[in-house]
């Protein structure tokens, strides 16, 4: 039954000629795995608009997250080009790598491989902040003086309550611990934050409580976000424009509320024919 994919909201029209923020351009992928090669990525492009919610669908295996890795530069293209703000991120290294990095952010599908399980929740929420000291973002103004208050500002900001911000990583939910993730993910209030499956692990009510949560966030802060999932009806609740990946190859491209045209791919057919 396709009619229980929701479509996420169209961005206005004028947003569709917003400034390009990230790009990939050609890009190819291989790695090397038990003596052969494993192509992970073929000739794949894409681009994300200041202020949008790209979607990232495909099977496991298909290339998403060698996608997200090789946009926030922990991996190197072996063709093609990575371009950020205009700035190519081909060889950058050091301090200017450094500062590229502060503008992109991630969320992972499993939220404590961010959080230290020796530190109180806030403490780990703080740290991309008191890693750039020099960064205060605007919603945190009022809070600067203090990092806990800055850190009760971001808990408000994911939904949660300030009860929470001193217990440890195993005193929370798996919803609960992905909002700290979250949280931790825009405190330094970068452009672009790419979530890899970051609701798969929770079951369906919270999953969609954190989806509501995300595209609230999107909307105030403005944040373009990269969303990687093998689930396609949780993607159109959250993103513009949809990108089909199917063995490392991008194999259709359309805006969320053209996803049951007859000119959609075989294979995007097929995964929203699947939705229950
Ligand atoms: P997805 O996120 O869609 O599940 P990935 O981007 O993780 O897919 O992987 C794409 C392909 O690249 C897969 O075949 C995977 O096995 C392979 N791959 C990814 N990372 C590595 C690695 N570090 N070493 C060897 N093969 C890898
Ligand atoms: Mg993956």
């Amino acid at each position: 039954m396709v009619s229980s994919v929701r479509l996420g909201e169209r961005l206005a029209v004028q947003d569709f000629s917003r400034p390009v923020l990230a790009e990939l351009r050609g890009v190819c992928k291989s790695y090397r795995h038990a003596g052969h090669l494993v192509t992970a990525l073929q000739d794949v492009s894409l681009q994300i608009r200041q202020g949008e919610c790209l979607g990232i669908v495909g099977e496991s295996g298909s290339g998403k997250s060698t996608i997200g890795r090789i946009l926030l530069c922990l991996e190197c293209p072996d063709e093609g080009e990575v371009v950020f703000g205009g700035t190519s991120l081909a060889g950058l290294k050091g301090k200017a790598l450094r500062q590229m990095r502060k503008n992109m952010q991630v969320v992972f599908q499993d939220p404590s491989s961010s959080l230290s399980p020796r530190l109180p929740v806030w403490r780990s929420v703080m740290e991309p902040l008191d890693n750039f000291p020099e960064i205060v973002p605007p919603f945190l103004s009022e809070a600067r003086g203090s990092r806990r208050a800055c850190a009760g500002q971001l808990f408000d900001m994911v939904g949660l309550s300030p009860e929470y911000l001193d217990r440890y990583p195993h005193e929370l939910s798996g919803g609960q611990k992905q909002r700290v993730a979250i949280a931790r993910g825009i405190a330094l209030n970068p452009r672009l934050l790419i979530c890899d499956e970051p609701t798969s692990s929770l079951d369906v009510t919270v999953q969609a409580e954190i989806l509501r949560m995300l595209k609230g966030l999107g909307r105030e802060l403005g944040i373009s976000c990269l969303f990687i999932s093998h689930d396609i009806a949780s993607l159109a609740s959250i993103s513009h424009r949809i990108l089909v990946m199917k063995k490392g190859r991008r194999v259709d491209l359309f805006e969320t509320e053209r996803i049951y045209d007859a000119e959609r791919h075989d294979y995007t057919r097929l995964l929203v024919s699947k939705v229950k």
